[in-house]
């Protein structure tokens, strides 16, 4: 189980989230069989959808982040509900680029450069999409410049995923801190001030685990914690779902895939893999058709 933690500080002028993730990545990385920077690359988005989604308002809403970008592991795609329960997938999981100079991971080039996407559905007609331009491709800056810019909200996002040399992960989680309009600028003063001195988010959980990273970015700045709950990799897929799926395919694309023996719908979040036989399919279209 991962913990997400909501805050906010006690002059009611920014919203803290705050995640320790780990579960929830090296779940991703088991399903998903990620390269080291693939891991990182997905896990910082899962950590960012998971606290994104946690802002939303409505319980049955759904987000997405969404983050195409021209590197190497092609796109990253997160979805999330309302409690920040998260599941997502990278396009090329094997997709693996040299450690940087500073013997980092290179998740900045591995993502590389283009658009990235935040979708909020309530289930009414429209659903919310902003966009914006991915920055560096580290996925927390790109977070940030995509609040700021696309929802002008004075946003700071840090992300970290620690993975070791046996591919398990160490450490990951991360933070984000949104100023609330006529926020005080003192207050903006000392978050910059604490998020530039700050260790990295992983060297906190390391060290003192999640009270480590709010502390650390709060650090002088009074706040109150209103909850903390357990989050997971949650994929929800089901042979029902799978049914409705192949339903909506049209007649003729149905028809096509009667020809086929078997037909198989590997999900994208989990690797489940569902078969449904040409008998099955037909039966299948017949009670549809009963049932209209
Ligand atoms: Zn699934």
């Amino acid at each position: 189980m991962a913990t997400l933690i909501r805050g906010i500080t006690s002059d009611g002028s920014a919203r803290i989230m705050a995640i320790d993730g780990k579960d929830i990545v090296s779940r991703a990385s088991e399903i998903h069989n990620t390269t080291p920077t693939a891991t990182a690359a997905l896990g910082r988005t899962l950590l960012g959808s998971s606290m994104m989604a946690s802002l939303m308002s409505e319980p049955n809403a759904k987000f997405t982040m969404c983050f195409r970008g021209d590197g190497p592991i092609g796109t990253i795609l997160c979805s999330a509900d309302y409690f920040g329960n998260v599941k997502g997938y990278v396009q090329n999981p094997s997709a693996e680029l040299p450690l940087r100079a500073d013997n980092k991971l290179n998740v900045g080039g591995a993502v590389g450069r283009g658009i990235m996407q935040v979708i909020r559905d309530t289930g009414g007609k429209e659903p919310y999409i902003g966009l914006s331009n991915i920055v560096t491709g580290e996925i927390a800056e790109d977070i940030a410049s995509y609040y700021v810019n696309s929802e002008q909200i004075p946003t700071l996002c840090a992300l970290g995923v620690l993975v070791d040399v046996d591919y398990s992960i160490k450490a990951a989680g991360g933070i984000i801190v949104q100023l609330l309009p006529f926020a005080d600028e003192s207050l903006t003063e000392k978050l910059e001030k604490n998020a530039m001195k700050a260790r990295t988010v992983v060297d906190l959980l390391c060290d003192g685990g999640i009270e480590a990273l709010i502390g650390e970015f709060l650090d002088g700045i009074d706040y109150d914690v209103f909850d903390c709950t357990e989050v997971e990799y949650v994929c929800g897929c089901s042979r029902e779902r799978c049914e409705k799926v192949l339903l909506s395919l049209g007649e003729e694309d149905y028809e096509e895939i009667l020809k086929e023996k078997e037909t198989e719908i590997n999900c994208q979040f989990c690797e489940k893999k569902y078969v449904f036989s040409s008998d099955e399919l037909k039966a299948l279209r017949e009670n549809a058709k009963r049932n209209k």
